[in-house]
Parts: C-alpha cells; sequence; structure tokens
C-alpha cells in the first residue's frame, strides 16, 4: 500500500519537473487526476489500518473462544459416566447419565460388537404408565362400549 502512496508522490513530483500546470487544460485534468489518487492512495492505507485491527479484534475473540470451547468441552468430559455390560460380548459400555434424563428415545450400542445395550424404549416408567391410564379412561368415556 505504501508503494501506491510512493508512486502518485513520485507523479506529482513529475507533474512539478515537467512544468506541468493548471494554465493547459490537459495539465489540469492530470493534476486533478494525481489528487484523486492521492486521495484514493490515503484512503487504502485508512482502510489496510481499519482490517489490521479488525484481524488483531478477531485473533482474540478466536482465542476467547478456544478459552470457552476448552471450558465447555472439559465440562462434558466430567460428566458422570454411566456403565453398563454389554450382553452379548461383555465389553463394559460407558455413557453419560445425563442422556437417561432426555426425553428422546435413546438407545445406546456396544462400540465393540454393535449389540444394544440400552434401549429408553422398552423401559416402562411409572410416569407413562399413570399417563396412559389417564388416556384410555378418556376413550372409554367417549366411546361406551369400546
Ligand atoms: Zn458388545
Amino acid at each position: 500500500m505504501g508503494n501506491i502512496k510512493e508512486r502518485v508522490a513520485y507523479l506529482q513530483g513529475l507533474t512539478q519537473g515537467l512544468n506541468v500546470n493548471e494554465r493547459s487544460a490537459e495539465g489540469k485534468l492530470l493534476i486533478n487526476i494525481i489528487d484523486v489518487l492521492d486521495d484514493m492512495a490515503e484512503e487504502f492505507n485508512n482502510i489496510q489500518m481499519v482490517q489490521e485491527d479488525l484481524e488483531t479484534y478477531i485473533e482474540s475473540m478466536d482465542d476467547d473462544l478456544t478459552d470457552l470451547e476448552d471450558e465447555v468441552y472439559e465440562d462434558i468430559d466430567n460428566q458422570e459416566l454411566v456403565e453398563v455390560q454389554c450382553p452379548s460380548c461383555h465389553e463394559t459400555v460407558s455413557f453419560e447419565s445425563s442422556l437417561l434424563e432426555s426425553d428422546d428415545d435413546l438407545e445406546v450400542s456396544c462400540p465393540h460388537c454393535g449389540d444394544i445395550v440400552y434401549d429408553s424404549t422398552l423401559e416402562i416408567e411409572v410416569s407413562d404408565m399413570d399417563n396412559g391410564q389417564v388416556n384410555s379412561d378418556f376413550r372409554y368415556g367417549i366411546h361406551p362400549g369400546i
């Protein structure tokens, strides 16, 4: 970028050396063009400085993000693990205990043989049974005789 400023400065010197002045139409035009070039070089310079500031800022944000990731993943690593024994190959399979609290259907398969070691849909919880009871009573109420 400094190169552009230098070249514009050279052109400005050249106009003086060649005695280009505003008395002729061409001289006026050249001097004005070189003035515009000078403004543009200055503007480029400003943009470059802003960009360098932004780069520094983004780098510091990236560092912060890395710190944050380290902390978050460390928390995940520290989660309590549930260990079950695979019914097929008898290897111990561990998974995060928080998965058990999830409402989603969960299937954990053995990383050694691929067999399913835990399936949340097979577990019947008391709360589910209560809901089922309420629903069937409700249905019965609407359609007596079914
Ligand atoms: Zn297995």
